[in-house]
């Protein structure tokens, strides 16, 4: 079992977790504290130092992203993403409800590191005890003076405020988001330009997921070097890994990257239900493509798992067992997909409803062969020519599982 004491989820079982009463007994705000004597680009170079990247799903560089906004514009935005919305991810909602200070004290950090004075929370509008907690620990911060004018006295202002979404997924998507905010319609914007160069209301804005910015205060206080002695060559520091599937023990496991996913799965998340053997998993969430059981030793990291033919994403890992029927999970995850394109671009909102279709046929058994061969067709024809990531997203459990499963797909095919 690993030794790994927790870092980011150090708070969230202790009894009244979400006070700030509690947050500030064990530490809290000290790295804020630490951080307003220090000079904005020393903290952008820390974070850049740190090594950590983004733990919405992206990865990018999180002191990179820092550093595309622009010094010298009067007005910019740090907008949080507490949007969640990944089959299979449940990480960000944890955080927020039973430790949104530990948040909060990194988007504080965070705005002062790029010069914002406006911080917008965006979260998902069914999170309703997630929203109250965002509120009340906003509200606290404000009376503590963590917020608002002249903050601990270093002379920073902060305003922060939660809008809460309406359920979309792709609301998850940074510009999706911030149109969303901006009180329209949530669809992705073609990018360039990034949200850096013109955001919220055409304002350089930074986006920014959850548990990205719970390590912020960490890194500040302990150090780069102590973030990037964590993990592996290209993925440094803490992931908080959500469990879920068949296995004995599903729930949210903060570990260093590069663990491997069958440690993962065995030793924290009590291995596979019923000592049943592990046929597939998905391991950062349904947009990411399937893997099979003889993946499972690949270390839980960027580049491991790019080169596994997956990828990180959200740390969502979703465990199937041997008597999954592989057809009917990627139908699943489809119609999930199907019923969350925006319809922006033809290719998801058209290509999804014929892969759906394709794939109810196969799993109800009124499928041919030519329902397999088309939908692999069209899957390959949504692949990287959508508008957003998320036709692509929708492609990759059908592209996997017909690379792996494709016998499950064929044994479904009716036999006259
Ligand atoms: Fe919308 Fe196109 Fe993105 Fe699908 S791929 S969610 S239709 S913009």
């Amino acid at each position: 079992m690993s030794q790994h004491q927790p870092v980011l989820l150090a708070n969230v079982h202790r009894p009244d977790s979400e006070k700030i009463s509690t947050y500030l007994r064990y530490g809290g705000y000290a790295s804020l504290r630490k951080a307003l004597k220090m000079p904005p680009e020393t903290i952008i170079a820390q974070v850049k130092a740190s090594g950590l990247k983004g733990r919405g799903g992206a990865g990018f560089p999180t002191g990179t992203k820092w550093d595309f906004m622009p010094k010298d514009a009067p007005v910019k935005y740090l907008a949080v993403n507490t949007d969640e919305g990944e089959p299979g991810t449940f990480k960000d909602r944890l955080i927020v409800e039973r430790d949104p200070h530990s948040i909060l004290e990194g988007v504080i950090i965070s705005a002062y590191a790029i010069g914002a004075h406006r911080a917008f929370v965006y979260i998902r509008g069914e999170f309703f005890l997630g929203v109250k907690r965002w509120i009340k620990a906003i509200s606290d911060a404000y009376q503590h003076g963590y917020l608002g004018r002249n903050i601990l006295g270093s002379g920073f202002d902060l305003d922060v405020s939660v809008h809460r979404g309406a359920g979309a997924y792709i609301c998850g998507e940074e510009t999706a988001m911030i149109e969303s905010l901006e009180g329209k319609r949530g669809v992705p914007r073609a990018k360039p330009p990034y949200p850096a160069q013109s955001g919220l209301w055409g304002k350089p804005t930074l986006v920014q997921n959850v548990e990205t910015l719970a390590n912020i205060p960490h890194i500040i206080l302990r150090g780069a070097k102590w973030h990037s002695g964590i993990g592996t060559k290209e993925s440094k520091g803490v992931k908080i890994f959500c469990v879920s599937g068949h296995v004995n023990r599903p729930g949210n496991f903060e570990l260093p990257l590069g663990t491997r996913l069958k440690d993962i799965i065995y030793e924290h998340a009590g291995g596979v239900r019923m000592g049943r053997s592990v046929k597939a998993i998905i391991p950062g969430g349904a947009s990411t493509p399937i893997i099979s059981a003889d993946r499972i030793s690949t270390p839980m990291a960027f580049e491991t798992l790019k080169a596994a033919g997956t990828a990180l994403g959200t740390g969502a890992i979703i465990v199937m067992d041997e008597t999954t029927d592989m057809v009917e999970v990627v139908r699943r995850i489809t119609r999930f997909f199907v019923h969350e394109s925006c319809g922006n671009c033809l290719p998801c909102r058209v290509g999804g409803k014929h892969m759906l279709e394709h794939l109810e046929k196969l799993a109800a058994g009124t499928g041919t062969a030519r329902d397999i061969e088309d939908l692999e067709y069209i899957a390959q024809g949504i692949y990287g020519r959508t508008f957003c990531p998320m036709g692509t997203g929708m492609a990759e459990p059908i592209l996997s599982g017909l690379r792996l499963f494709r016998d499950e797909f064929e044994g479904k095919v009716k036999s006259n």
